[in-house]
């Protein structure tokens, strides 16, 4: 014992040296703090791979070459400066349209970039054009999103894995959801960055920012947009994308409007909350029997959730802040979100009270 007690020293202090030890870890410990300096997070997704070459060109250079390499140059820049990376494949395999939406989804990412080249029968056609969800308001934009769609006919067994969806006419996608719409304003936000710097850095022919119904923008829980980095079909911008040269301009450009597109959305790894008093208020949302994950899609499209248990109860959190007026206003959020028994709560060291 006595051995045991030297070894572990603190098993030798006073209660209040203790209290005041443990105060000091659960200060240091605070997991709403470590959660505070998570990266931001981006799933890079290249279009195509495997037996799905991508769009179809008589010159003979793959698009799913061109946009992997894309992607995972772009993978390269973003996670050197400080960023988390996800790529939904990095390397030369067939990934459905669902298996691509989903690692975006289980990973809860910040953002969902998809990278695509472009074909046309008539070979004058060039530029680069950056697609958010939307209905389509035009026939191009229509027949861009039927070809990227297309890919659904490759899988087996199609009809199950997308029913009601009709790859023929991405109209059968349902009308944009709630969630997409509270995205909405952030992936024209990032589009018409990347848009702006393919332009204004690489004098290329800016074909603008456009809505169209493309399946694996439409299943995506986060701000999302799909890249069209040119025409493969047009000769010059074939050659430029099929280059060493073009393939890194177009990431750096790519690269730069997400910097930009963090500094707008004013995010930053350790804006978060700070405890005062160790008294962190929350918003509770529900509670079940069921253990939820935490993903925004289970939750309405809300983010920052968090979950206790409590018997056999689990009670659900969304937001968390040590200013009350700040989680009043979350509440409102919650509600109009269609929480509408939402309340707030506080956490005193970790002690659940009502507030409310
Ligand atoms: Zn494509």
């Amino acid at each position: 014992m006595i051995k045991v007690c030297l070894k572990y020293p603190f098993f030798n202090l006073s209660l209040t040296a203790k209290g005041v030890f443990i105060a000091l870890l659960l200060i240091l410990y605070n997991p709403q703090e470590l959660q505070s300096q998570k990266p931001f997070k981006i799933v890079i997704d290249a279009g195509h791979g495997g037996k799905d070459p991508g769009r179809p060109n008589k010159s003979g250079i793959k698009e799913k070459d061109i946009v992997l390499n894309i992607a995972l140059d772009l993978g390269k820049k973003l996670k050197n400066s400080g960023n988390e990376v996800i790529f939904t494949r990095d390397k030369d395999i067939f990934l459905t349209l669902r298996q691509r939406a989903k690692i975006a989804n289980d990973v809860d990412a910040d953002l969902f970039i998809s990278i695509h080249c472009n074909a046309f029968h008539d070979h004058r056609v060039y530029g680069s054009e950056t697609f958010v969800y939307g209905l389509h308001v035009n026939k191009a934009n229509f027949n861009v999103a039927l070809k990227e769609n297309e890919v659904i006919f490759l899988e087996e067994d199609f009809e199950k894995n997308y029913k009601g969806f009709d790859p023929n006419s991405p109209e059968s996608l349902i009308g944009i959801t709630l969630m997409q719409e509270e995205y909405l304003d952030q992936s024209i936000l990032l589009a018409s960055l990347v848009q702006d710097n393919f332009t204004k850095d690489l004098k290329r022919k800016n074909r603008g920012v456009k809505q169209s119904g493309f399946w694996v923008l439409h299943n995506t829980y986060m701000p999302s947009i799909l890249i069209e980095a040119g025409f493969m079909t047009n000769a010059r911008e074939g050659a430029y994308l099929n280059s060493k040269k073009g393939q890194i301009d177009i990431s750096n450009s790519i690269f730069k409007a997400i910097e930009s597109y963090k500094k707008a959305i004013n995010y930053s790894a350790d804006n978060q909350p700070k405890t005062i008093n160790n008294i962190i208020y929350k918003v509770q949302i529900s509670a079940s029997k069921r253990r939820l994950e935490l993903k925004s899609y289970n939750f309405k499209g809300l983010k920052n959730l968090s979950r206790i248990k409590q018997g056999s109860i689990y009670k659900y959190f969304y937001s968390s802040s040590s200013d009350l007026e700040e989680i009043k206003e979350k509440k409102k959020y919650a509600r109009s979100k269609g929480f509408s028994n939402a309340y707030i709560v506080g956490f005193e060291n970790g002690k659940l009270f009502d507030v409310d």
